[in-house]
């Protein structure tokens, strides 16, 4: 049975590779305000395979970066799914499909394989936690390794990692948190950018996720991760390091902090360098603003996206730049690179 459709592969110079996908639009569109009956229209979801040889704690190398939603419910600013991307949640058969036709294409299966190992990551787009669909595709997923892992990035909604964690997980399953903010008040600015999800959950603090992903830890023993992209002169400078201090304080030390390199379509850069009235703060580069959560006691790794020039980078992933059918290298897709020189590092 067909429930997606393959429309593109995008090549990466660094080995990475991008596809892309046409699914039917479902449910109700926000901008457009307008419900979709089955097979009226069609949207795109993107998904990657990654090769990241040596990774920490013996992390498989091979890692198949997928989507769960077509756009994105939640559109935050630091994304490229930032207006009004939603075109519903993946089924189940969606989901499967998805991850089973990334795998049978330029032999990513037999490189699996050939490692017997395989994470497969809900990062690309979408909210993962939003409906059940993510947590049903890997109960029933039938693995092709021995050593098969998930890994997913949410939001924190609430109620949603205590779901993960009530669920049985036949897998590992690891964590990551969309942090990004040291405190509410700016995660409301830039993520999420729905008021109705605020309204509805008042409850939607960086507390409340925290102590959520606490009890998943005691559950399911790993260490979690808190993303965290640097936006110049909004969360890069020394007092959001102590904001951090403060919201881990008295924490497990189950958290380290992911300082993200940001890339190029991911609102984020565009702050870089513009934000005139905040020159006399103290800002700092992704490694540095690193260090200084080190010195402070805070684990913290920097991380660089892979794929970025085919648009496969953390963000970057969304239904609005499907590009055209059939195979398409790096260099004539010409997206912009976040070039070091320009951030002032
Ligand atoms: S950052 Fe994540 S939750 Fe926010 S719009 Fe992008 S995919 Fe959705």
């Amino acid at each position: 049975m067909v429930f997606i459709e393959y429309r593109s592969t995008c090549y990466s110079s660094d080995g990475s590779i991008k596809y892309v996908f046409d699914v039917p639009a479902k449910g109700f569109h926000q901008s457009l305000h307008k419900k979709f009956k089955k097979g009226e229209r069609k949207s795109g979801i993107e998904s990657a395979f990654f090769n990241i040889p040596n990774r920490e704690d013996n992390k498989p190398e091979y890692v198949l970066c997928l989507s769960s939603q077509a756009g994105c419910v939640y559109n935050c600013f630091i994304c490229a799914n930032m207006f009004d991307s939603f075109y519903g949640c993946l089924s189940l058969d969606e989901i499967n499909e998805q991850m089973g036709m990334t795998l049978s294409r330029d032999g990513n299966l037999e490189k699996i394989l050939s490692e017997d190992a395989v994470e497969y990551a809900f990062m690309a787009m979408g909210e993962p936690l939003y409906g059940n669909n993510v947590i049903k595709a890997i109960q029933k997923h039938e693995p092709y390794v021995a050593d098969t892992r998930f890994s997913l990035s949410t939001i924190g909604a609430p109620g949603t990692i205590d779901r993960l964690t009530n669920s049985d997980l036949p897998y590992p399953i690891r964590l990551e948190l969309s942090l990004h903010f040291p405190n509410d008040k700016l995660r409301r600015q830039w993520l999420i950018h729905d008021e109705l999800f605020f309204k509805k959950d008042p409850e939607l603090t960086i507390s409340t996720m925290l102590d959520e992903a606490e009890k998943y830890a005691q559950k399911h023993p790993g260490k979690i991760t808190l993303n965290y992209v640097l936006i110049d002169g909004i969360n890069n400078m020394e007092h959001n390091i102590d904001e951090i201090l403060k919201i881990l304080e008295g924490r497990s030390d189950i958290f380290y902090v992911k300082v993200m390199w940001p890339n190029i379509t991911s609102s984020s850069v565009f702050s870089w360098g513009e934000t005139g009235s905040l020159k006399q703060s103290k800002r700092y580069s992704p490694n540095k603003f690193k260090e200084r959560l080190q010195e402070k006691g805070i684990p913290a790794t920097l991380f660089k996206s892979k794929g970025t020039d085919i648009a496969a980078g953390c963000g970057m992933m969304t239904t609005r730049f499907r590009g055209k059918r059939g195979i398409v290298h790096a260099e004539e897709l010409r997206i912009p690179q976040a070039d070091p020189s320009k951030l002032g590092f």
